[in-house]
């Protein structure tokens, strides 16, 4: 088996592949696998799919693509997440983001544990976030990669108010 792809469309130079096995990811596995992210894979086809990294960009922004003499041709991860293959791939220039940080374990960690690997910190939600928690009074667990522990807080805001008044 080739350990490279070529995009010939393009005449990219050969990528690496990233360890991505589709059918692992496929949302009839789990609900921390996205439908959406695996429409947009399997939208794009093979080599696509089997050599898009995940970067992140100067503003904290995930996204998915390919880099090719340093220009990304990617897409805004969370926007695949929403809109599958309806979010746009584009060509970005060399710099145009920033440096990009490429998360290296990504696919890895995805195939592993799904969505918890975008939001590792348990702050966002997601599309069919029902399925993610346990919840047990003010305790929930997640399910999805069964490591994350929150407990609801709870707290009374004073609000000072002010207003006219006949005198
Ligand atoms: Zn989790």
């Amino acid at each position: 088996m080739s350990s490279s792809a070529k995009c010939v469309t393009t005449g990219w130079a050969d990528l690496p592949e990233n360890g991505l096995d589709l059918a692992a990811i496929d949302p009839r596995n789990g609900p921390q696998f996205s439908p959406n992210l695996y429409r947009f894979l399997k939208g794009r086809g093979q080599t696509w799919a089997t050599t898009c990294r995940v970067y992140l960009d100067m503003d904290g922004i995930l996204r998915i693509g390919s880099l090719d003499d340093g220009w990304l041709h990617g897409a805004w991860l969370m926007g695949v997440l929403c809109y599958g293959l309806r979010e746009q791939v584009w060509a970005h220039p060399p710099g145009s983001l920033g440096d990009l940080r490429e998360i290296t374990d990504f696919w890895t960690d995805y195939m592993r544990i799904g969505r918890c690997a975008i939001d590792p910190e348990h702050k966002q939600s997601f599309i069919g976030d029902e399925s993610r928690w346990a919840v047990h009074g003010d305790e929930r667990l997640c399910l999805w990669c069964g490591n994350a522990h929150q407990k609801l807080e709870t707290w009374v805001e004073e609000v000072r108010n002010e207003r006219w008044m006949t005198a």
